[in-house]
C-alpha cells in the first residue's frame, strides 16, 4: 500500500465546529426550562457545571468543592451563583451576554443560604443528574422542608431534540472524525502498541479539528471483544482485526463519536470476514430503522435481529446506540424496554457489535439524526468495509 495521501480538507475550517450557541437560542432553552419546571412540579432548577449548564448559559467551568450553579425559577427567573474568585472566568462568555444576574459568594459564606434566598418558598427543587452529592444535600439542608428532585428528564425533553444549529455542529464534528478514520493507514500498523497508535490517533483527532480526543479506543486481537477496552501495551500482529473507538467534543462542545473495525494483514481468524459482514448488515439496518415515529427500541431491534439471525444473538452484549450532543451519551438511548418515539433533530449512535471472547470484536458505530424530512442522516461517511491495513511491520511496504 502506498502512504495514505492526506487532503486537508477545508472542514478543518468548519466555522460550524467552533461557533458558540446563539444569545437568542440561549435565552430561549432558558424560557423552555422553566416551562418543563412548572409541567414537572418542580419550584427550582438547580443546574451545576457540565453540559447542562453548557446547554443554557454557554458556558461551564469545573469549579470543584466551591458551588457554581444556575438557579431557574419555574417563574422563569435565572440567576447564576458563582465563587466570587471565579467571577472573571465568566466575563466575556454567553453567560454575561444573556443579561443573566452574576451572583457571587466568597469563601467563608455559605452559598446554600445564598440559594435559598433566591427561592423563597420553594417547596421542591429540582438538581441536574451530575450535581455532587456534598452540594445537594447542602441545598436541602438550607431549604428546610423542601423536597429534592432530579431535573435530568426535564432537561433531557430539550436537550434531546437538537435544532438546526446542533445538528451543523454535530454534522462538522463527524466530519471531523472520519478524516481521523481517513488516516489510519498513517498509525494503525503491526509491530506498534495499542498505546502508541492511540496517542498518534489523539493528536490527529485535535489535527483535525477536535478540542481534545475524550477516548480512544484501540481494541487489537481478544481485546476489541470488550467493547469499552481503552489502549494498552500489546503489541498489535500481523492477523488481528482491530476495533478503533474514537470520539471527542469540537471546540463548541458537541461530541463525535465513530467506529470502524480494521484487520492488519490477512486475517488470522477465518471467522472474521463472516462477522464482519453480519455487523455490516445491523448497522444499515439500525440506521434505515432510525426514522420519525419508530421507536428508540425498534431501532435497537433492527440490528439485533441480523445479529441474532445469524447465530451470533448471544455475543452482542450492549444496546444498539446512545445519543450524543453536548454529552456523549445522553438520552435518547436505542434499547429494548425504551419506547420514546423518535423525532427530528433527535441525534443517536447506531453501534452495533459482534464480541467473541478471547478472540476478536467487530463494531461499526455511525452517528444518526432524523432529518425535517423523518428521514435518518447519517453523520459519518468514512467507510464501512473491512479496511487492510500494512500487514507487515515498518520497513518493508506490502
Ligand atoms: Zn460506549
Ligand atoms: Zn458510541
Ligand atoms: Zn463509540
Amino acid at each position: 500500500m502506498a502512504a495514505p495521501s492526506v487532503t486537508r480538507a477545508s472542514g478543518v475550517d468548519d466555522p460550524a465546529l467552533t461557533a458558540p450557541t446563539p444569545t437568542s437560542a440561549l435565552t430561549e432553552r432558558i424560557e423552555r426550562l422553566a416551562g418543563q419546571a412548572r409541567h414537572s412540579g418542580i419550584d427550582a432548577m438547580v443546574i451545576g457545571p457540565g453540559a447542562d449548564l453548557w446547554y443554557f448559559v454557554g458556558h461551564s467551568v469545573s469549579s470543584h468543592e466551591r458551588l457554581t450553579c444556575l438557579v431557574a425559577g419555574a417563574d422563569g427567573t435565572a440567576r447564576l451563583l458563582v465563587p466570587a474568585l471565579e467571577r472573571p472566568g465568566w466575563s466575556g462568555t454567553p453567560a454575561e451576554d444573556l443579561g443573566l444576574e452574576i451572583i457571587t459568594w466568597r469563601d467563608g459564606h455559605d452559598p446554600y443560604s445564598v440559594v435559598a434566598a433566591l427561592v423563597p418558598g420553594a417547596a421542591v427543587l429540582g438538581v441536574d443528574d451530575h450535581l455532587p452529592a456534598v452540594h445537594t444535600l447542602g441545598l436541602q439542608a438550607a431549604v428546610p422542608g423542601s423536597d429534592m428532585a432530579l431535573a435530568g428528564p426535564a432537561i433531557a425533553e430539550l436537550r434531546m431534540r437538537k435544532d438546526d444549529a446542533e445538528v451543523a455542529a454535530l454534522t462538522a464534528v463527524g466530519a471531523a472524525i472520519d478524516r481521523v478514520h481517513e488516516r489510519m493507514p498513517e498509525w494503525l500498523r503491526a509491530g506498534r502498541t495499542e498505546r502508541g497508535v492511540a496517542a498518534d490517533i489523539a493528536a490527529g483527532m485535535v489535527e483535525e479539528g477536535h478540542a481534545k480526543a475524550d477516548f480512544v479506543i484501540v481494541g487489537s486481537g481478544p481485546n476489541g471483544a470488550s467493547p469499552h477496552h481503552a489502549a494498552s501495551d500489546r503489541t498489535i500482529q500481523v492477523g488481528d482485526s482491530v476495533v478503533v473507538d474514537i470520539g471527542g467534543p469540537s471546540p463548541a462542545g458537541y461530541f463525535s463519536d465513530c467506529t470502524r473495525s480494521y484487520v492488519v494483514g490477512t486475517p488470522s481468524d477465518p471467522e472474521l470476514g463472516v462477522v464482519h459482514q453480519v455487523v455490516r448488515k445491523a448497522r444499515a439496518a439500525g440506521v434505515a430503522a432510525a426514522v420519525a415515529g419508530a421507536s428508540c427500541e425498534s431501532v435497537d431491534a433492527a440490528s439485533r435481529t441480523v445479529i441474532t439471525d445469524a447465530g451470533y444473538g448471544e455475543f452482542f452484549i450492549t444496546r444498539t446506540g446512545h445519543g450524543i450532543g453536548l454529552e456523549v451519551h445522553e438520552h435518547p438511548y436505542m434499547v429494548s424496554g425504551n419506547s420514546r418515539i423518535l423525532e427530528p433533530g433527535m441525534a443517536f449512535s447506531v453501534e452495533p457489535g459482534i464480541y467473541l471472547p478471547g478472540r476478536f470484536g467487530v463494531r461499526i458505530e455511525d452517528i444518526v439524526v432524523v432529518g425535517t424530512d423523518g428521514r435518518p442522516q447519517v453523520l459519518n461517511n468514512a467507510a464501512t468495509e473491512l479496511v487492510q491495513m500494512h500487514g507487515v511491520q515498518d520497513g518493508g511496504m506490502v
